[in-house]
């Protein structure tokens, strides 16, 4: 019988095949690592849950209703809005409807900048409710520059925006497009953030659970492809029709000489136990006074399976690959934004991730070619945008091309 072989067991991956055998295809998934999931991933450690890195997944993107069942996934959502420490004091940058406090820092930046509001207001408008083609309009200006253009003032930008951003695109410079702005917004305005009780590993094992029995091939990792013929670390040859590569954007570089190797921004997040939450509530704090963190937020008030009973999940993220030396200066730094000693806090792990996500340039090609030709495919989060449903939205693409070519579309099942 023959078989299309899927390398790499990341969102992609996961996606590509389930739309491969979805459609009555035959397909092995050759992932490198003991378990699926790639960037994707949770770890157990003492009763607690740590994403490996923090992120948070967006419950508006596209692509996730469309491929997963997100009521499975137990979803439990951050405040939308920020709350920004700023030179003098916190500024609560949620929507009114999120209590008291909320309410006076919305009125509090109504009084002291109308002009922001109105561009804010402008901007949601936009991008809330206008058409998807409106975000994706073609532009060569940075994240950074854009700001410029809605005439933002300097103070709201650095305060609140610039932190914000750069935690979302692990990018303090805000360099990115923006257009990819434009397009996380509108899923950030339309459906906020949240995590899945059981942590963001949830989203690729849902997947995963989708796929017939022994579809994946964990600790099956591919060193040569050679035309469809993949060879596996160890020396088996899997000789395929098709071969869909789904791996991170350098290692596919290496695979298939056809693919340019992305650039990358590098992340780390610190996990700390904490014995109660020093800020009770599900909003996440952005520094917008230092450069050392991007942000820092309570995960286990957000959902409480992240810590056991009777203590706090402490996330913070700084940009960049951060060893042990810099945990002094966050744990100082998180005791100035909270308003709490954490000398008692404990460390649990830190991750430090050199390839968080692929660097998006202004000018960026937002759906790149996944047909590479003579049988050979290539998706992941690199061929769109760097995030998840980007990843999920190239395994689709790749998927169909797959079909397409092998003219079976006639064979779909259920
Ligand atoms: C810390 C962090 C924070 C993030 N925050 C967010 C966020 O808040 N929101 C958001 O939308 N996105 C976020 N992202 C980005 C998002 O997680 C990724 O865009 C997405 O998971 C990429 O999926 P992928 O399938 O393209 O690649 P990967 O997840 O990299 O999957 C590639 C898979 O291929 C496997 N592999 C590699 N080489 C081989 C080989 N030779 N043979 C076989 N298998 C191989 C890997 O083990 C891996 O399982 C974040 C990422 C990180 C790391």
């Amino acid at each position: 019988m023959p078989i299309d072989v899927v390398v790499g067991a990341g969102l992609a991956g996961l996606a590509a095949a389930n739309h491969l055998q979805r459609h009555g295809v035959d397909v092995v998934v050759c992932e490198a690592g003991d378990e699926v999931g790639g960037r994707v991933r949770t770890d157990r450690v003492e009763g607690f849950q740590l994403d490996r890195g923090f992120q948070v997944l967006l419950p508006a993107y596209p692509e996730l209703r469309r491929q997963v069942d997100p009521q499975q996934l137990r979803l439990r959502p951050f405040t939308s809005g920020v709350i920004a420490m700023g030179v003098d004091r916190r500024r609560w940058l949620t929507g009114p409807r999120h209590g008291r406090v909320a309410l006076a820092g919305a009125l509090d930046l109504l009084r002291h900048r109308p002009v922001d509001v109105a561009a804010l207001a402008t901007l949601a408008l936009r991008d809330g409710l206008g058409p998807v083609s409106l975000a994706r309009r073609r532009t060569t200006r940075s994240v950074a520059e854009e700001l410029q253009h809605w005439r933002l003032s300097t103070r709201t930008v650095d305060e609140v925006l610039r932190p914000f951003l750069a935690g979302v695109f692990l990018d303090p410079l805000l360099s990115t497009d923006a257009r990819v702005f434009h397009l996380i917004w509108r899923c950030f305005l339309r459906g906020g953030g949240a995590v899945p009780a059981e942590g963001m590993s949830a989203l690729p094992l849902q997947l995963a659970g989708n796929l017939a029995d022994a579809t994946i091939r964990t600790a099956a990792e591919a060193c040569a492809i050679d035309g469809t013929r993949v060879r596996l670390l160890g020396g088996e040859t899997i000789s395929a029709r098709a071969v869909v590569v789904a791996t991170d954007g350098s290692t596919a570089a290496r695979l298939l000489p056809e693919v340019d190797p992305p650039s990358w921004h590098a992340v780390t997040t610190f996990y700390y136990a904490a014995p109660r939450s020093p800020l009770r509530s599900t909003t996440l704090l952005v520094d917008g006074h230092s450069d050392l963190l991007l942000n820092t937020v309570d995960l286990s008030i957000v959902a409480e399976q992240y810590a056991p009973p009777g203590q706090s999940l402490i996330a913070a993220s700084v940009p960049g690959r951060a060893d042990d030396a810099l945990e002094p200066a966050v744990r100082h730094r998180l005791a100035q934004l909270y308003g709490t000693d954490t000398a008692g806090w404990r460390l649990l792990a830190s991750y430090p991730i050199t390839r968080a996500l692929p660097v998006m340039r202004p000018g960026h090609r937002l759906c790149r070619a996944v047909r590479l030709g003579s049988g050979r495919y290539v998706c992941g989060d690199h061929r769109d945008t760097s995030s998840i449903q980007g990843a999920l939205v190239s395994g689709r693409r790749a998927a169909t091309a797959v079909l397409t070519d092998l003219g079976v579309h006639a064979r779909r099942r259920g």
